[in-house]
């Protein structure tokens, strides 16, 4: 029992060690409430682990890492900090899939939100069928959001293309996939959140209610507050997933096909618009292998060969009845009877919508490494963009491994208001390098990268970084434009001392 002697020398020697080993290993200035004692890990394999994320380049150890039994914990956490005379830093590690050490705390205090998520003690996931939302914990994991909203035959409306991610860290950045061009990012599909400023208040916001706080925390990398609830919007989800793709050899059809679809977003004739390009490195890749028939490769290959490098369109058509067979083989007809793609190179599955959301499977491998780079592109620079990074850097270079994602948005579909930053362009261009290298070697990626942006500094392409990785104060001045300003006041309302989310170094820059 709780008040037997031994139980208390223990816990007292528990509290004690811990204290003494956080005070004596870091730079945490100030103690931290007891009750947080024993949930605090300072042993060596958690430090190591809070300071390696998914990319496993960027390595920053932390003093702590806080494993919250419940809300209260983490604000007791950031009421610490906020009331000591040097505050230290904290970030939430929703599941650790940033590439560039976004989600550490170097020196400070990771939390890492699997805690909650384990053993139950947030909001988990509650889903109201009649108004159509889901309250969701921040540290949630959308793929449980998936199979809990599809249990009740609903699902939210828009997605990223892998689901081991948390709610928290995609509504931080936006949360882009297929549906964005149709719905918007997942930032843009958030009815409600409850947020934990860096003052340690806990705070709901939404739209009519403290709007200013919500618009901040949505795309707002963790500055502004921490998400322990996000209300998400759902929709009835489809019995029947139609999931096409198609290759092209021409940039220029590949695009026009898919700006096509942009365009006719009203007339529903796809849920889901992708792209990818395929390079010749001598393999087919799982994207050509999983989606056509052993008999076909070798055409495709000599493709690739011919042409450098291929495009591949993709789409898909959700339906909400049984018996449709002959009903989508004629919209599949219809859809692509007026596409520029290579004929004969195109072919669909009939999936349901848990296949086909599911379909990155969740690979991790620690003698890996992701140097990534996502942009934004204007739609205006697409062509200069295609024949100076696609052909000129990225073809020539031929050491690209991992996916390439190519496919546009739509900027309607965004909401200004938030921190998410976007080109000035009703349509614009995502593209995404998806490197995998050795643990040794990602430096020529980073080159390659590098490459990148300096071709479009001067050929005058204003390009936006996505999960953008800048080290500098002015780095991220540019990159907000018009929209620092608001961005550094909001940070100054919410988080004056500067407490959350150090790892993206944008107001404790190196
Ligand atoms: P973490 O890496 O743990 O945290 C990222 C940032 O968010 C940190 O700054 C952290 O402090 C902050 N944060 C985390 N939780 C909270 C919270 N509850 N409240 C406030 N701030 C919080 N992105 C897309 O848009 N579309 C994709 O299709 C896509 N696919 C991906 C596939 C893979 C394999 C990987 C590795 C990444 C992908 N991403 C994609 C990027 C991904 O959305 C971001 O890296 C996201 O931050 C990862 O979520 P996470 O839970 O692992 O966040």
């Amino acid at each position: 029992p709780p008040t037997h002697p031994t139980y208390l020398i223990v816990m007292l020697f528990l509290v004690t060690y811990v204290l003494f080993t956080i005070g004596k290993s870091s730079s945490l200035t100030c103690p931290l409430p007891p009750e947080l004692a024993t949930k605090l890990h300072v042993d060596p394999v958690e430090i190591d682990s809070a300071s390696t994320d998914y990319g496993n380049i960027v390595h920053n150890k932390p003093a702590a890492v806080l494993y919250p039994s419940s809300i209260e914990d983490i604000q007791s956490l950031v009421k610490a900090s906020y009331n000591c005379p040097i505050p230290f830093g904290i970030s939430v590690r929703g599941n650790g899939h940033s590439v560039y050490g976004q989600d550490m705390a170097g020196d400070g205090v990771v939390v890492n939100m699997k805690a909650l998520r384990e053993n139950n003690n947030g909001i988990g996931i509650r889903v109201s069928k009649k108004v159509l939302f889901a309250d969701v914990g921040g540290e949630q994991l959308w793929i449980d959001v998936l199979h809990t909203t599809a249990e009740k035959g609903l699902s939210p409306v828009s997605w990223t293309d892998f689901l081991h991610l948390s709610v928290g860290g995609t509504l931080s950045n936006a949360g882009i996939s297929g549906q964005t061009f149709l719905h918007g990012p997942q930032i843009s599909n958030v009815y409600e959140l409850d947020v934990i400023t860096g003052k340690g208040e806990l705070v709901t916001c939404h739209r009519r209610n403290n709007s200013d706080l919500f618009d901040s925390v949505l795309g707002g990398l963790g500055q502004f507050g921490i998400i322990t609830r996000a209300r998400i919007a759902l929709r009835p989800a489809p019995i029947k997933v139609r999931w096409s793709r198609a290759f092209y050899s021409n940039f220029s059809d590949f695009i026009r096909d898919q700006e096509s679809v942009v365009r006719s977003s009203q007339r529903n004739i796809a849920n889901y618009l992708e792209g990818s390009l395929i390079l010749d490195n001598g393999t087919p890749t799982e994207w050509i292998t999983t989606f056509f028939p052993p008999t076909q490769l070798p055409q495709i290959m000599s493709l690739v060969k011919k042409y450098g490098i291929i495009y591949c369109l993709e789409l898909t058509k959700y339906y909400f009845k049984d018996d449709i067979e002959s009903e989508i083989d004629q919209d599949l007809q219809q859809v692509f009877k007026d596409f520029a793609h290579v004929p004969g190179f195109i072919n669909a599955k009939l999936v349901s919508l848990e296949e086909f959301l599911t379909r990155v499977p969740n690979v991790e491998n620690e003698s890996q490494t992701h140097p990534w780079q996502n942009l934004f592109i204007p739609k205006s620079r697409i062509l200069d963009f295609n024949s100076g990074v696609l052909r000129d850097i990225v073809l020539k270079r031929n050491i690209t491994t991992g996916s390439v994602l190519f496919y546009p948005l739509n900027r309607r579909k965004w909401d200004d208001k938030t921190s998410a930053v976007i080109p000035d362009e009703d349509i614009f261009y995502t593209a995404s390098f998806l490197h995998t290298s050795g643990i040794n070697n990602w430096q020529v990626y980073e080159d390659q990268n590098e490459a990148v942006i300096q071709f479009c500094e001067e050929a005058g392409i204003k390009i936006v970084k996505y999960l953008a990785d800048y080290t500098t104060k002015e780095e991220w001045i540019k990159h907000f434009g018009s929209k620092w300003i608001t961005f550094q006041e909001r940070k100054s309302q919410y988080d004056p001392k500067n407490i959350l989310s150090p790892g993206q170094k944008i107001f404790n820059s190196i």
